[in-house]
């Protein structure tokens, strides 16, 4: 509750413009010490690798070498690889601006009343998702949906979803149904497969900022100009965070972090939209629970509350 709680009191930054650039490999970074210093954080080493800053209302960790970064104990996937340079760890400029600045302080925006919020149950009709024996995916991110669309109308939202049955709907008429209907977020739900059967956890994808390279995309896709999903940039990941943030410290899920993806249903939204991965069909432990309907209830009720954390975030302040 304590971050909340400062996140909400949350002051403006220092602008990025006083800070010394370095360029390395075309791309420009700051010293993650020179920006803690401009915004009012202690920094030090957990050990060889791993850098922490720390003010009264925020843990933020970073690993040399990695994307991988850690905000208030949750995982959050930089578009960039923090990198160590005479014994200084640097941060990519951009992703200052497009990920740490947006979830330290989130813009707030115009509020409506009764957000409307546009459920996506991935996949449908012939295309099944993921299988795993006789269970399809698409079935699963269907029950999924409608008990969260149930779960919100009852929290005070309105809800609505995509395909409400077994139906085929291509992937760029998702986001249009939701633009069309006047919906003020987008939440797609699938179920993770993998090879490795450990694989495991939670994950939560947002659209990839223009020119930066997806999380999974081993450096690829950095050519990619902005998409009309950029737009929502902040909020996309702001909601992704939350809903991430949800799943794993109510149901314990493992923490795959916050990623970025340019997936068909984000790359055209027009709403602050995310896609999640909400376990893993193939790994037993969470098969057994997701397979069951009592686990998806709570599923949804903790993406209720991330969607409720969200919001209040971004409520014009009163
Ligand atoms: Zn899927």
């Amino acid at each position: 509750m304590w971050m909340l709680l400062a996140w909400l009191a949350g002051a403006a930054p220092a602008p990025l413009s006083q800070l010394s650039r370095v360029s390395v490999g075309g791309r420009e970074h700051v010293r993650l010490q020179d920006w803690a210093r401009l915004q009012g954080f202690r920094g030090h080493w957990l050990n060889s690798r791993d850098f922490r800053l720390t003010n009264s209302s925020a843990r933020l960790e970073f690993t040399v070498n990695s994307q991988r970064m850690i905000v208030n104990g949750i995982s959050v996937f930089l578009t960039a690889p923090v990198l160590l340079q005479s014994a200084a760890p640097l941060i990519a400029l951009a992703d200052l601006q497009t990920t740490v600045h947006p979830l330290l302080w989130p813009t707030r925006r115009q509020g409506v009343k009764t957000p409307l919020i546009c459920i996506d149950a991935g996949h449908g009709g012939r295309d099944t998702g993921n299988l795993e024996g006789k269970r399809l995916e698409k079935d699963l991110t269907l029950s999924l949906a409608r008990e969260l669309a149930a779960q919100l109308r009852k929290a005070g939202y309105k809800a609505f979803l995509t395909r409400s049955w077994d139906t085929s709907l291509e992937l760029d008429t998702r986001p249009e149904i939701a633009r069309k209907r006047g919906a003020h977020l987008f939440v797609s739900l699938h179920f993770n497969a993998a090879g490795n059967r450990e694989a495991s956890g939670a994950e939560v994808y947002c659209l990839t900022p223009p020119y930066a390279a997806s999380t999974n995309a081993r450096g690829e896709g950095a050519g990619t100009g902005p998409l009309p999903g950029n737009r929502q940039n902040d909020a996309n990941l702001l909601l992704a965070y939350h809903l991430q943030r949800s799943m794993v410290s109510r149901l314990k899920m493992e923490d795959r972090g916050v990623r970025r993806a340019r997936w068909a249903v984000l790359r055209q939204a027009t709403m602050p939209a995310v896609l999640v991965e909400a376990g893993f069909m193939s790994n037993p432990d969470d098969s057994k629970k997701l397979y069951s309907s009592a686990w998806r209830k709570q599923l949804a009720g903790s993406l209720v509350e991330g969607i409720k954390s969200y919001q209040r975030l971004i409520a014009p302040a009163t």
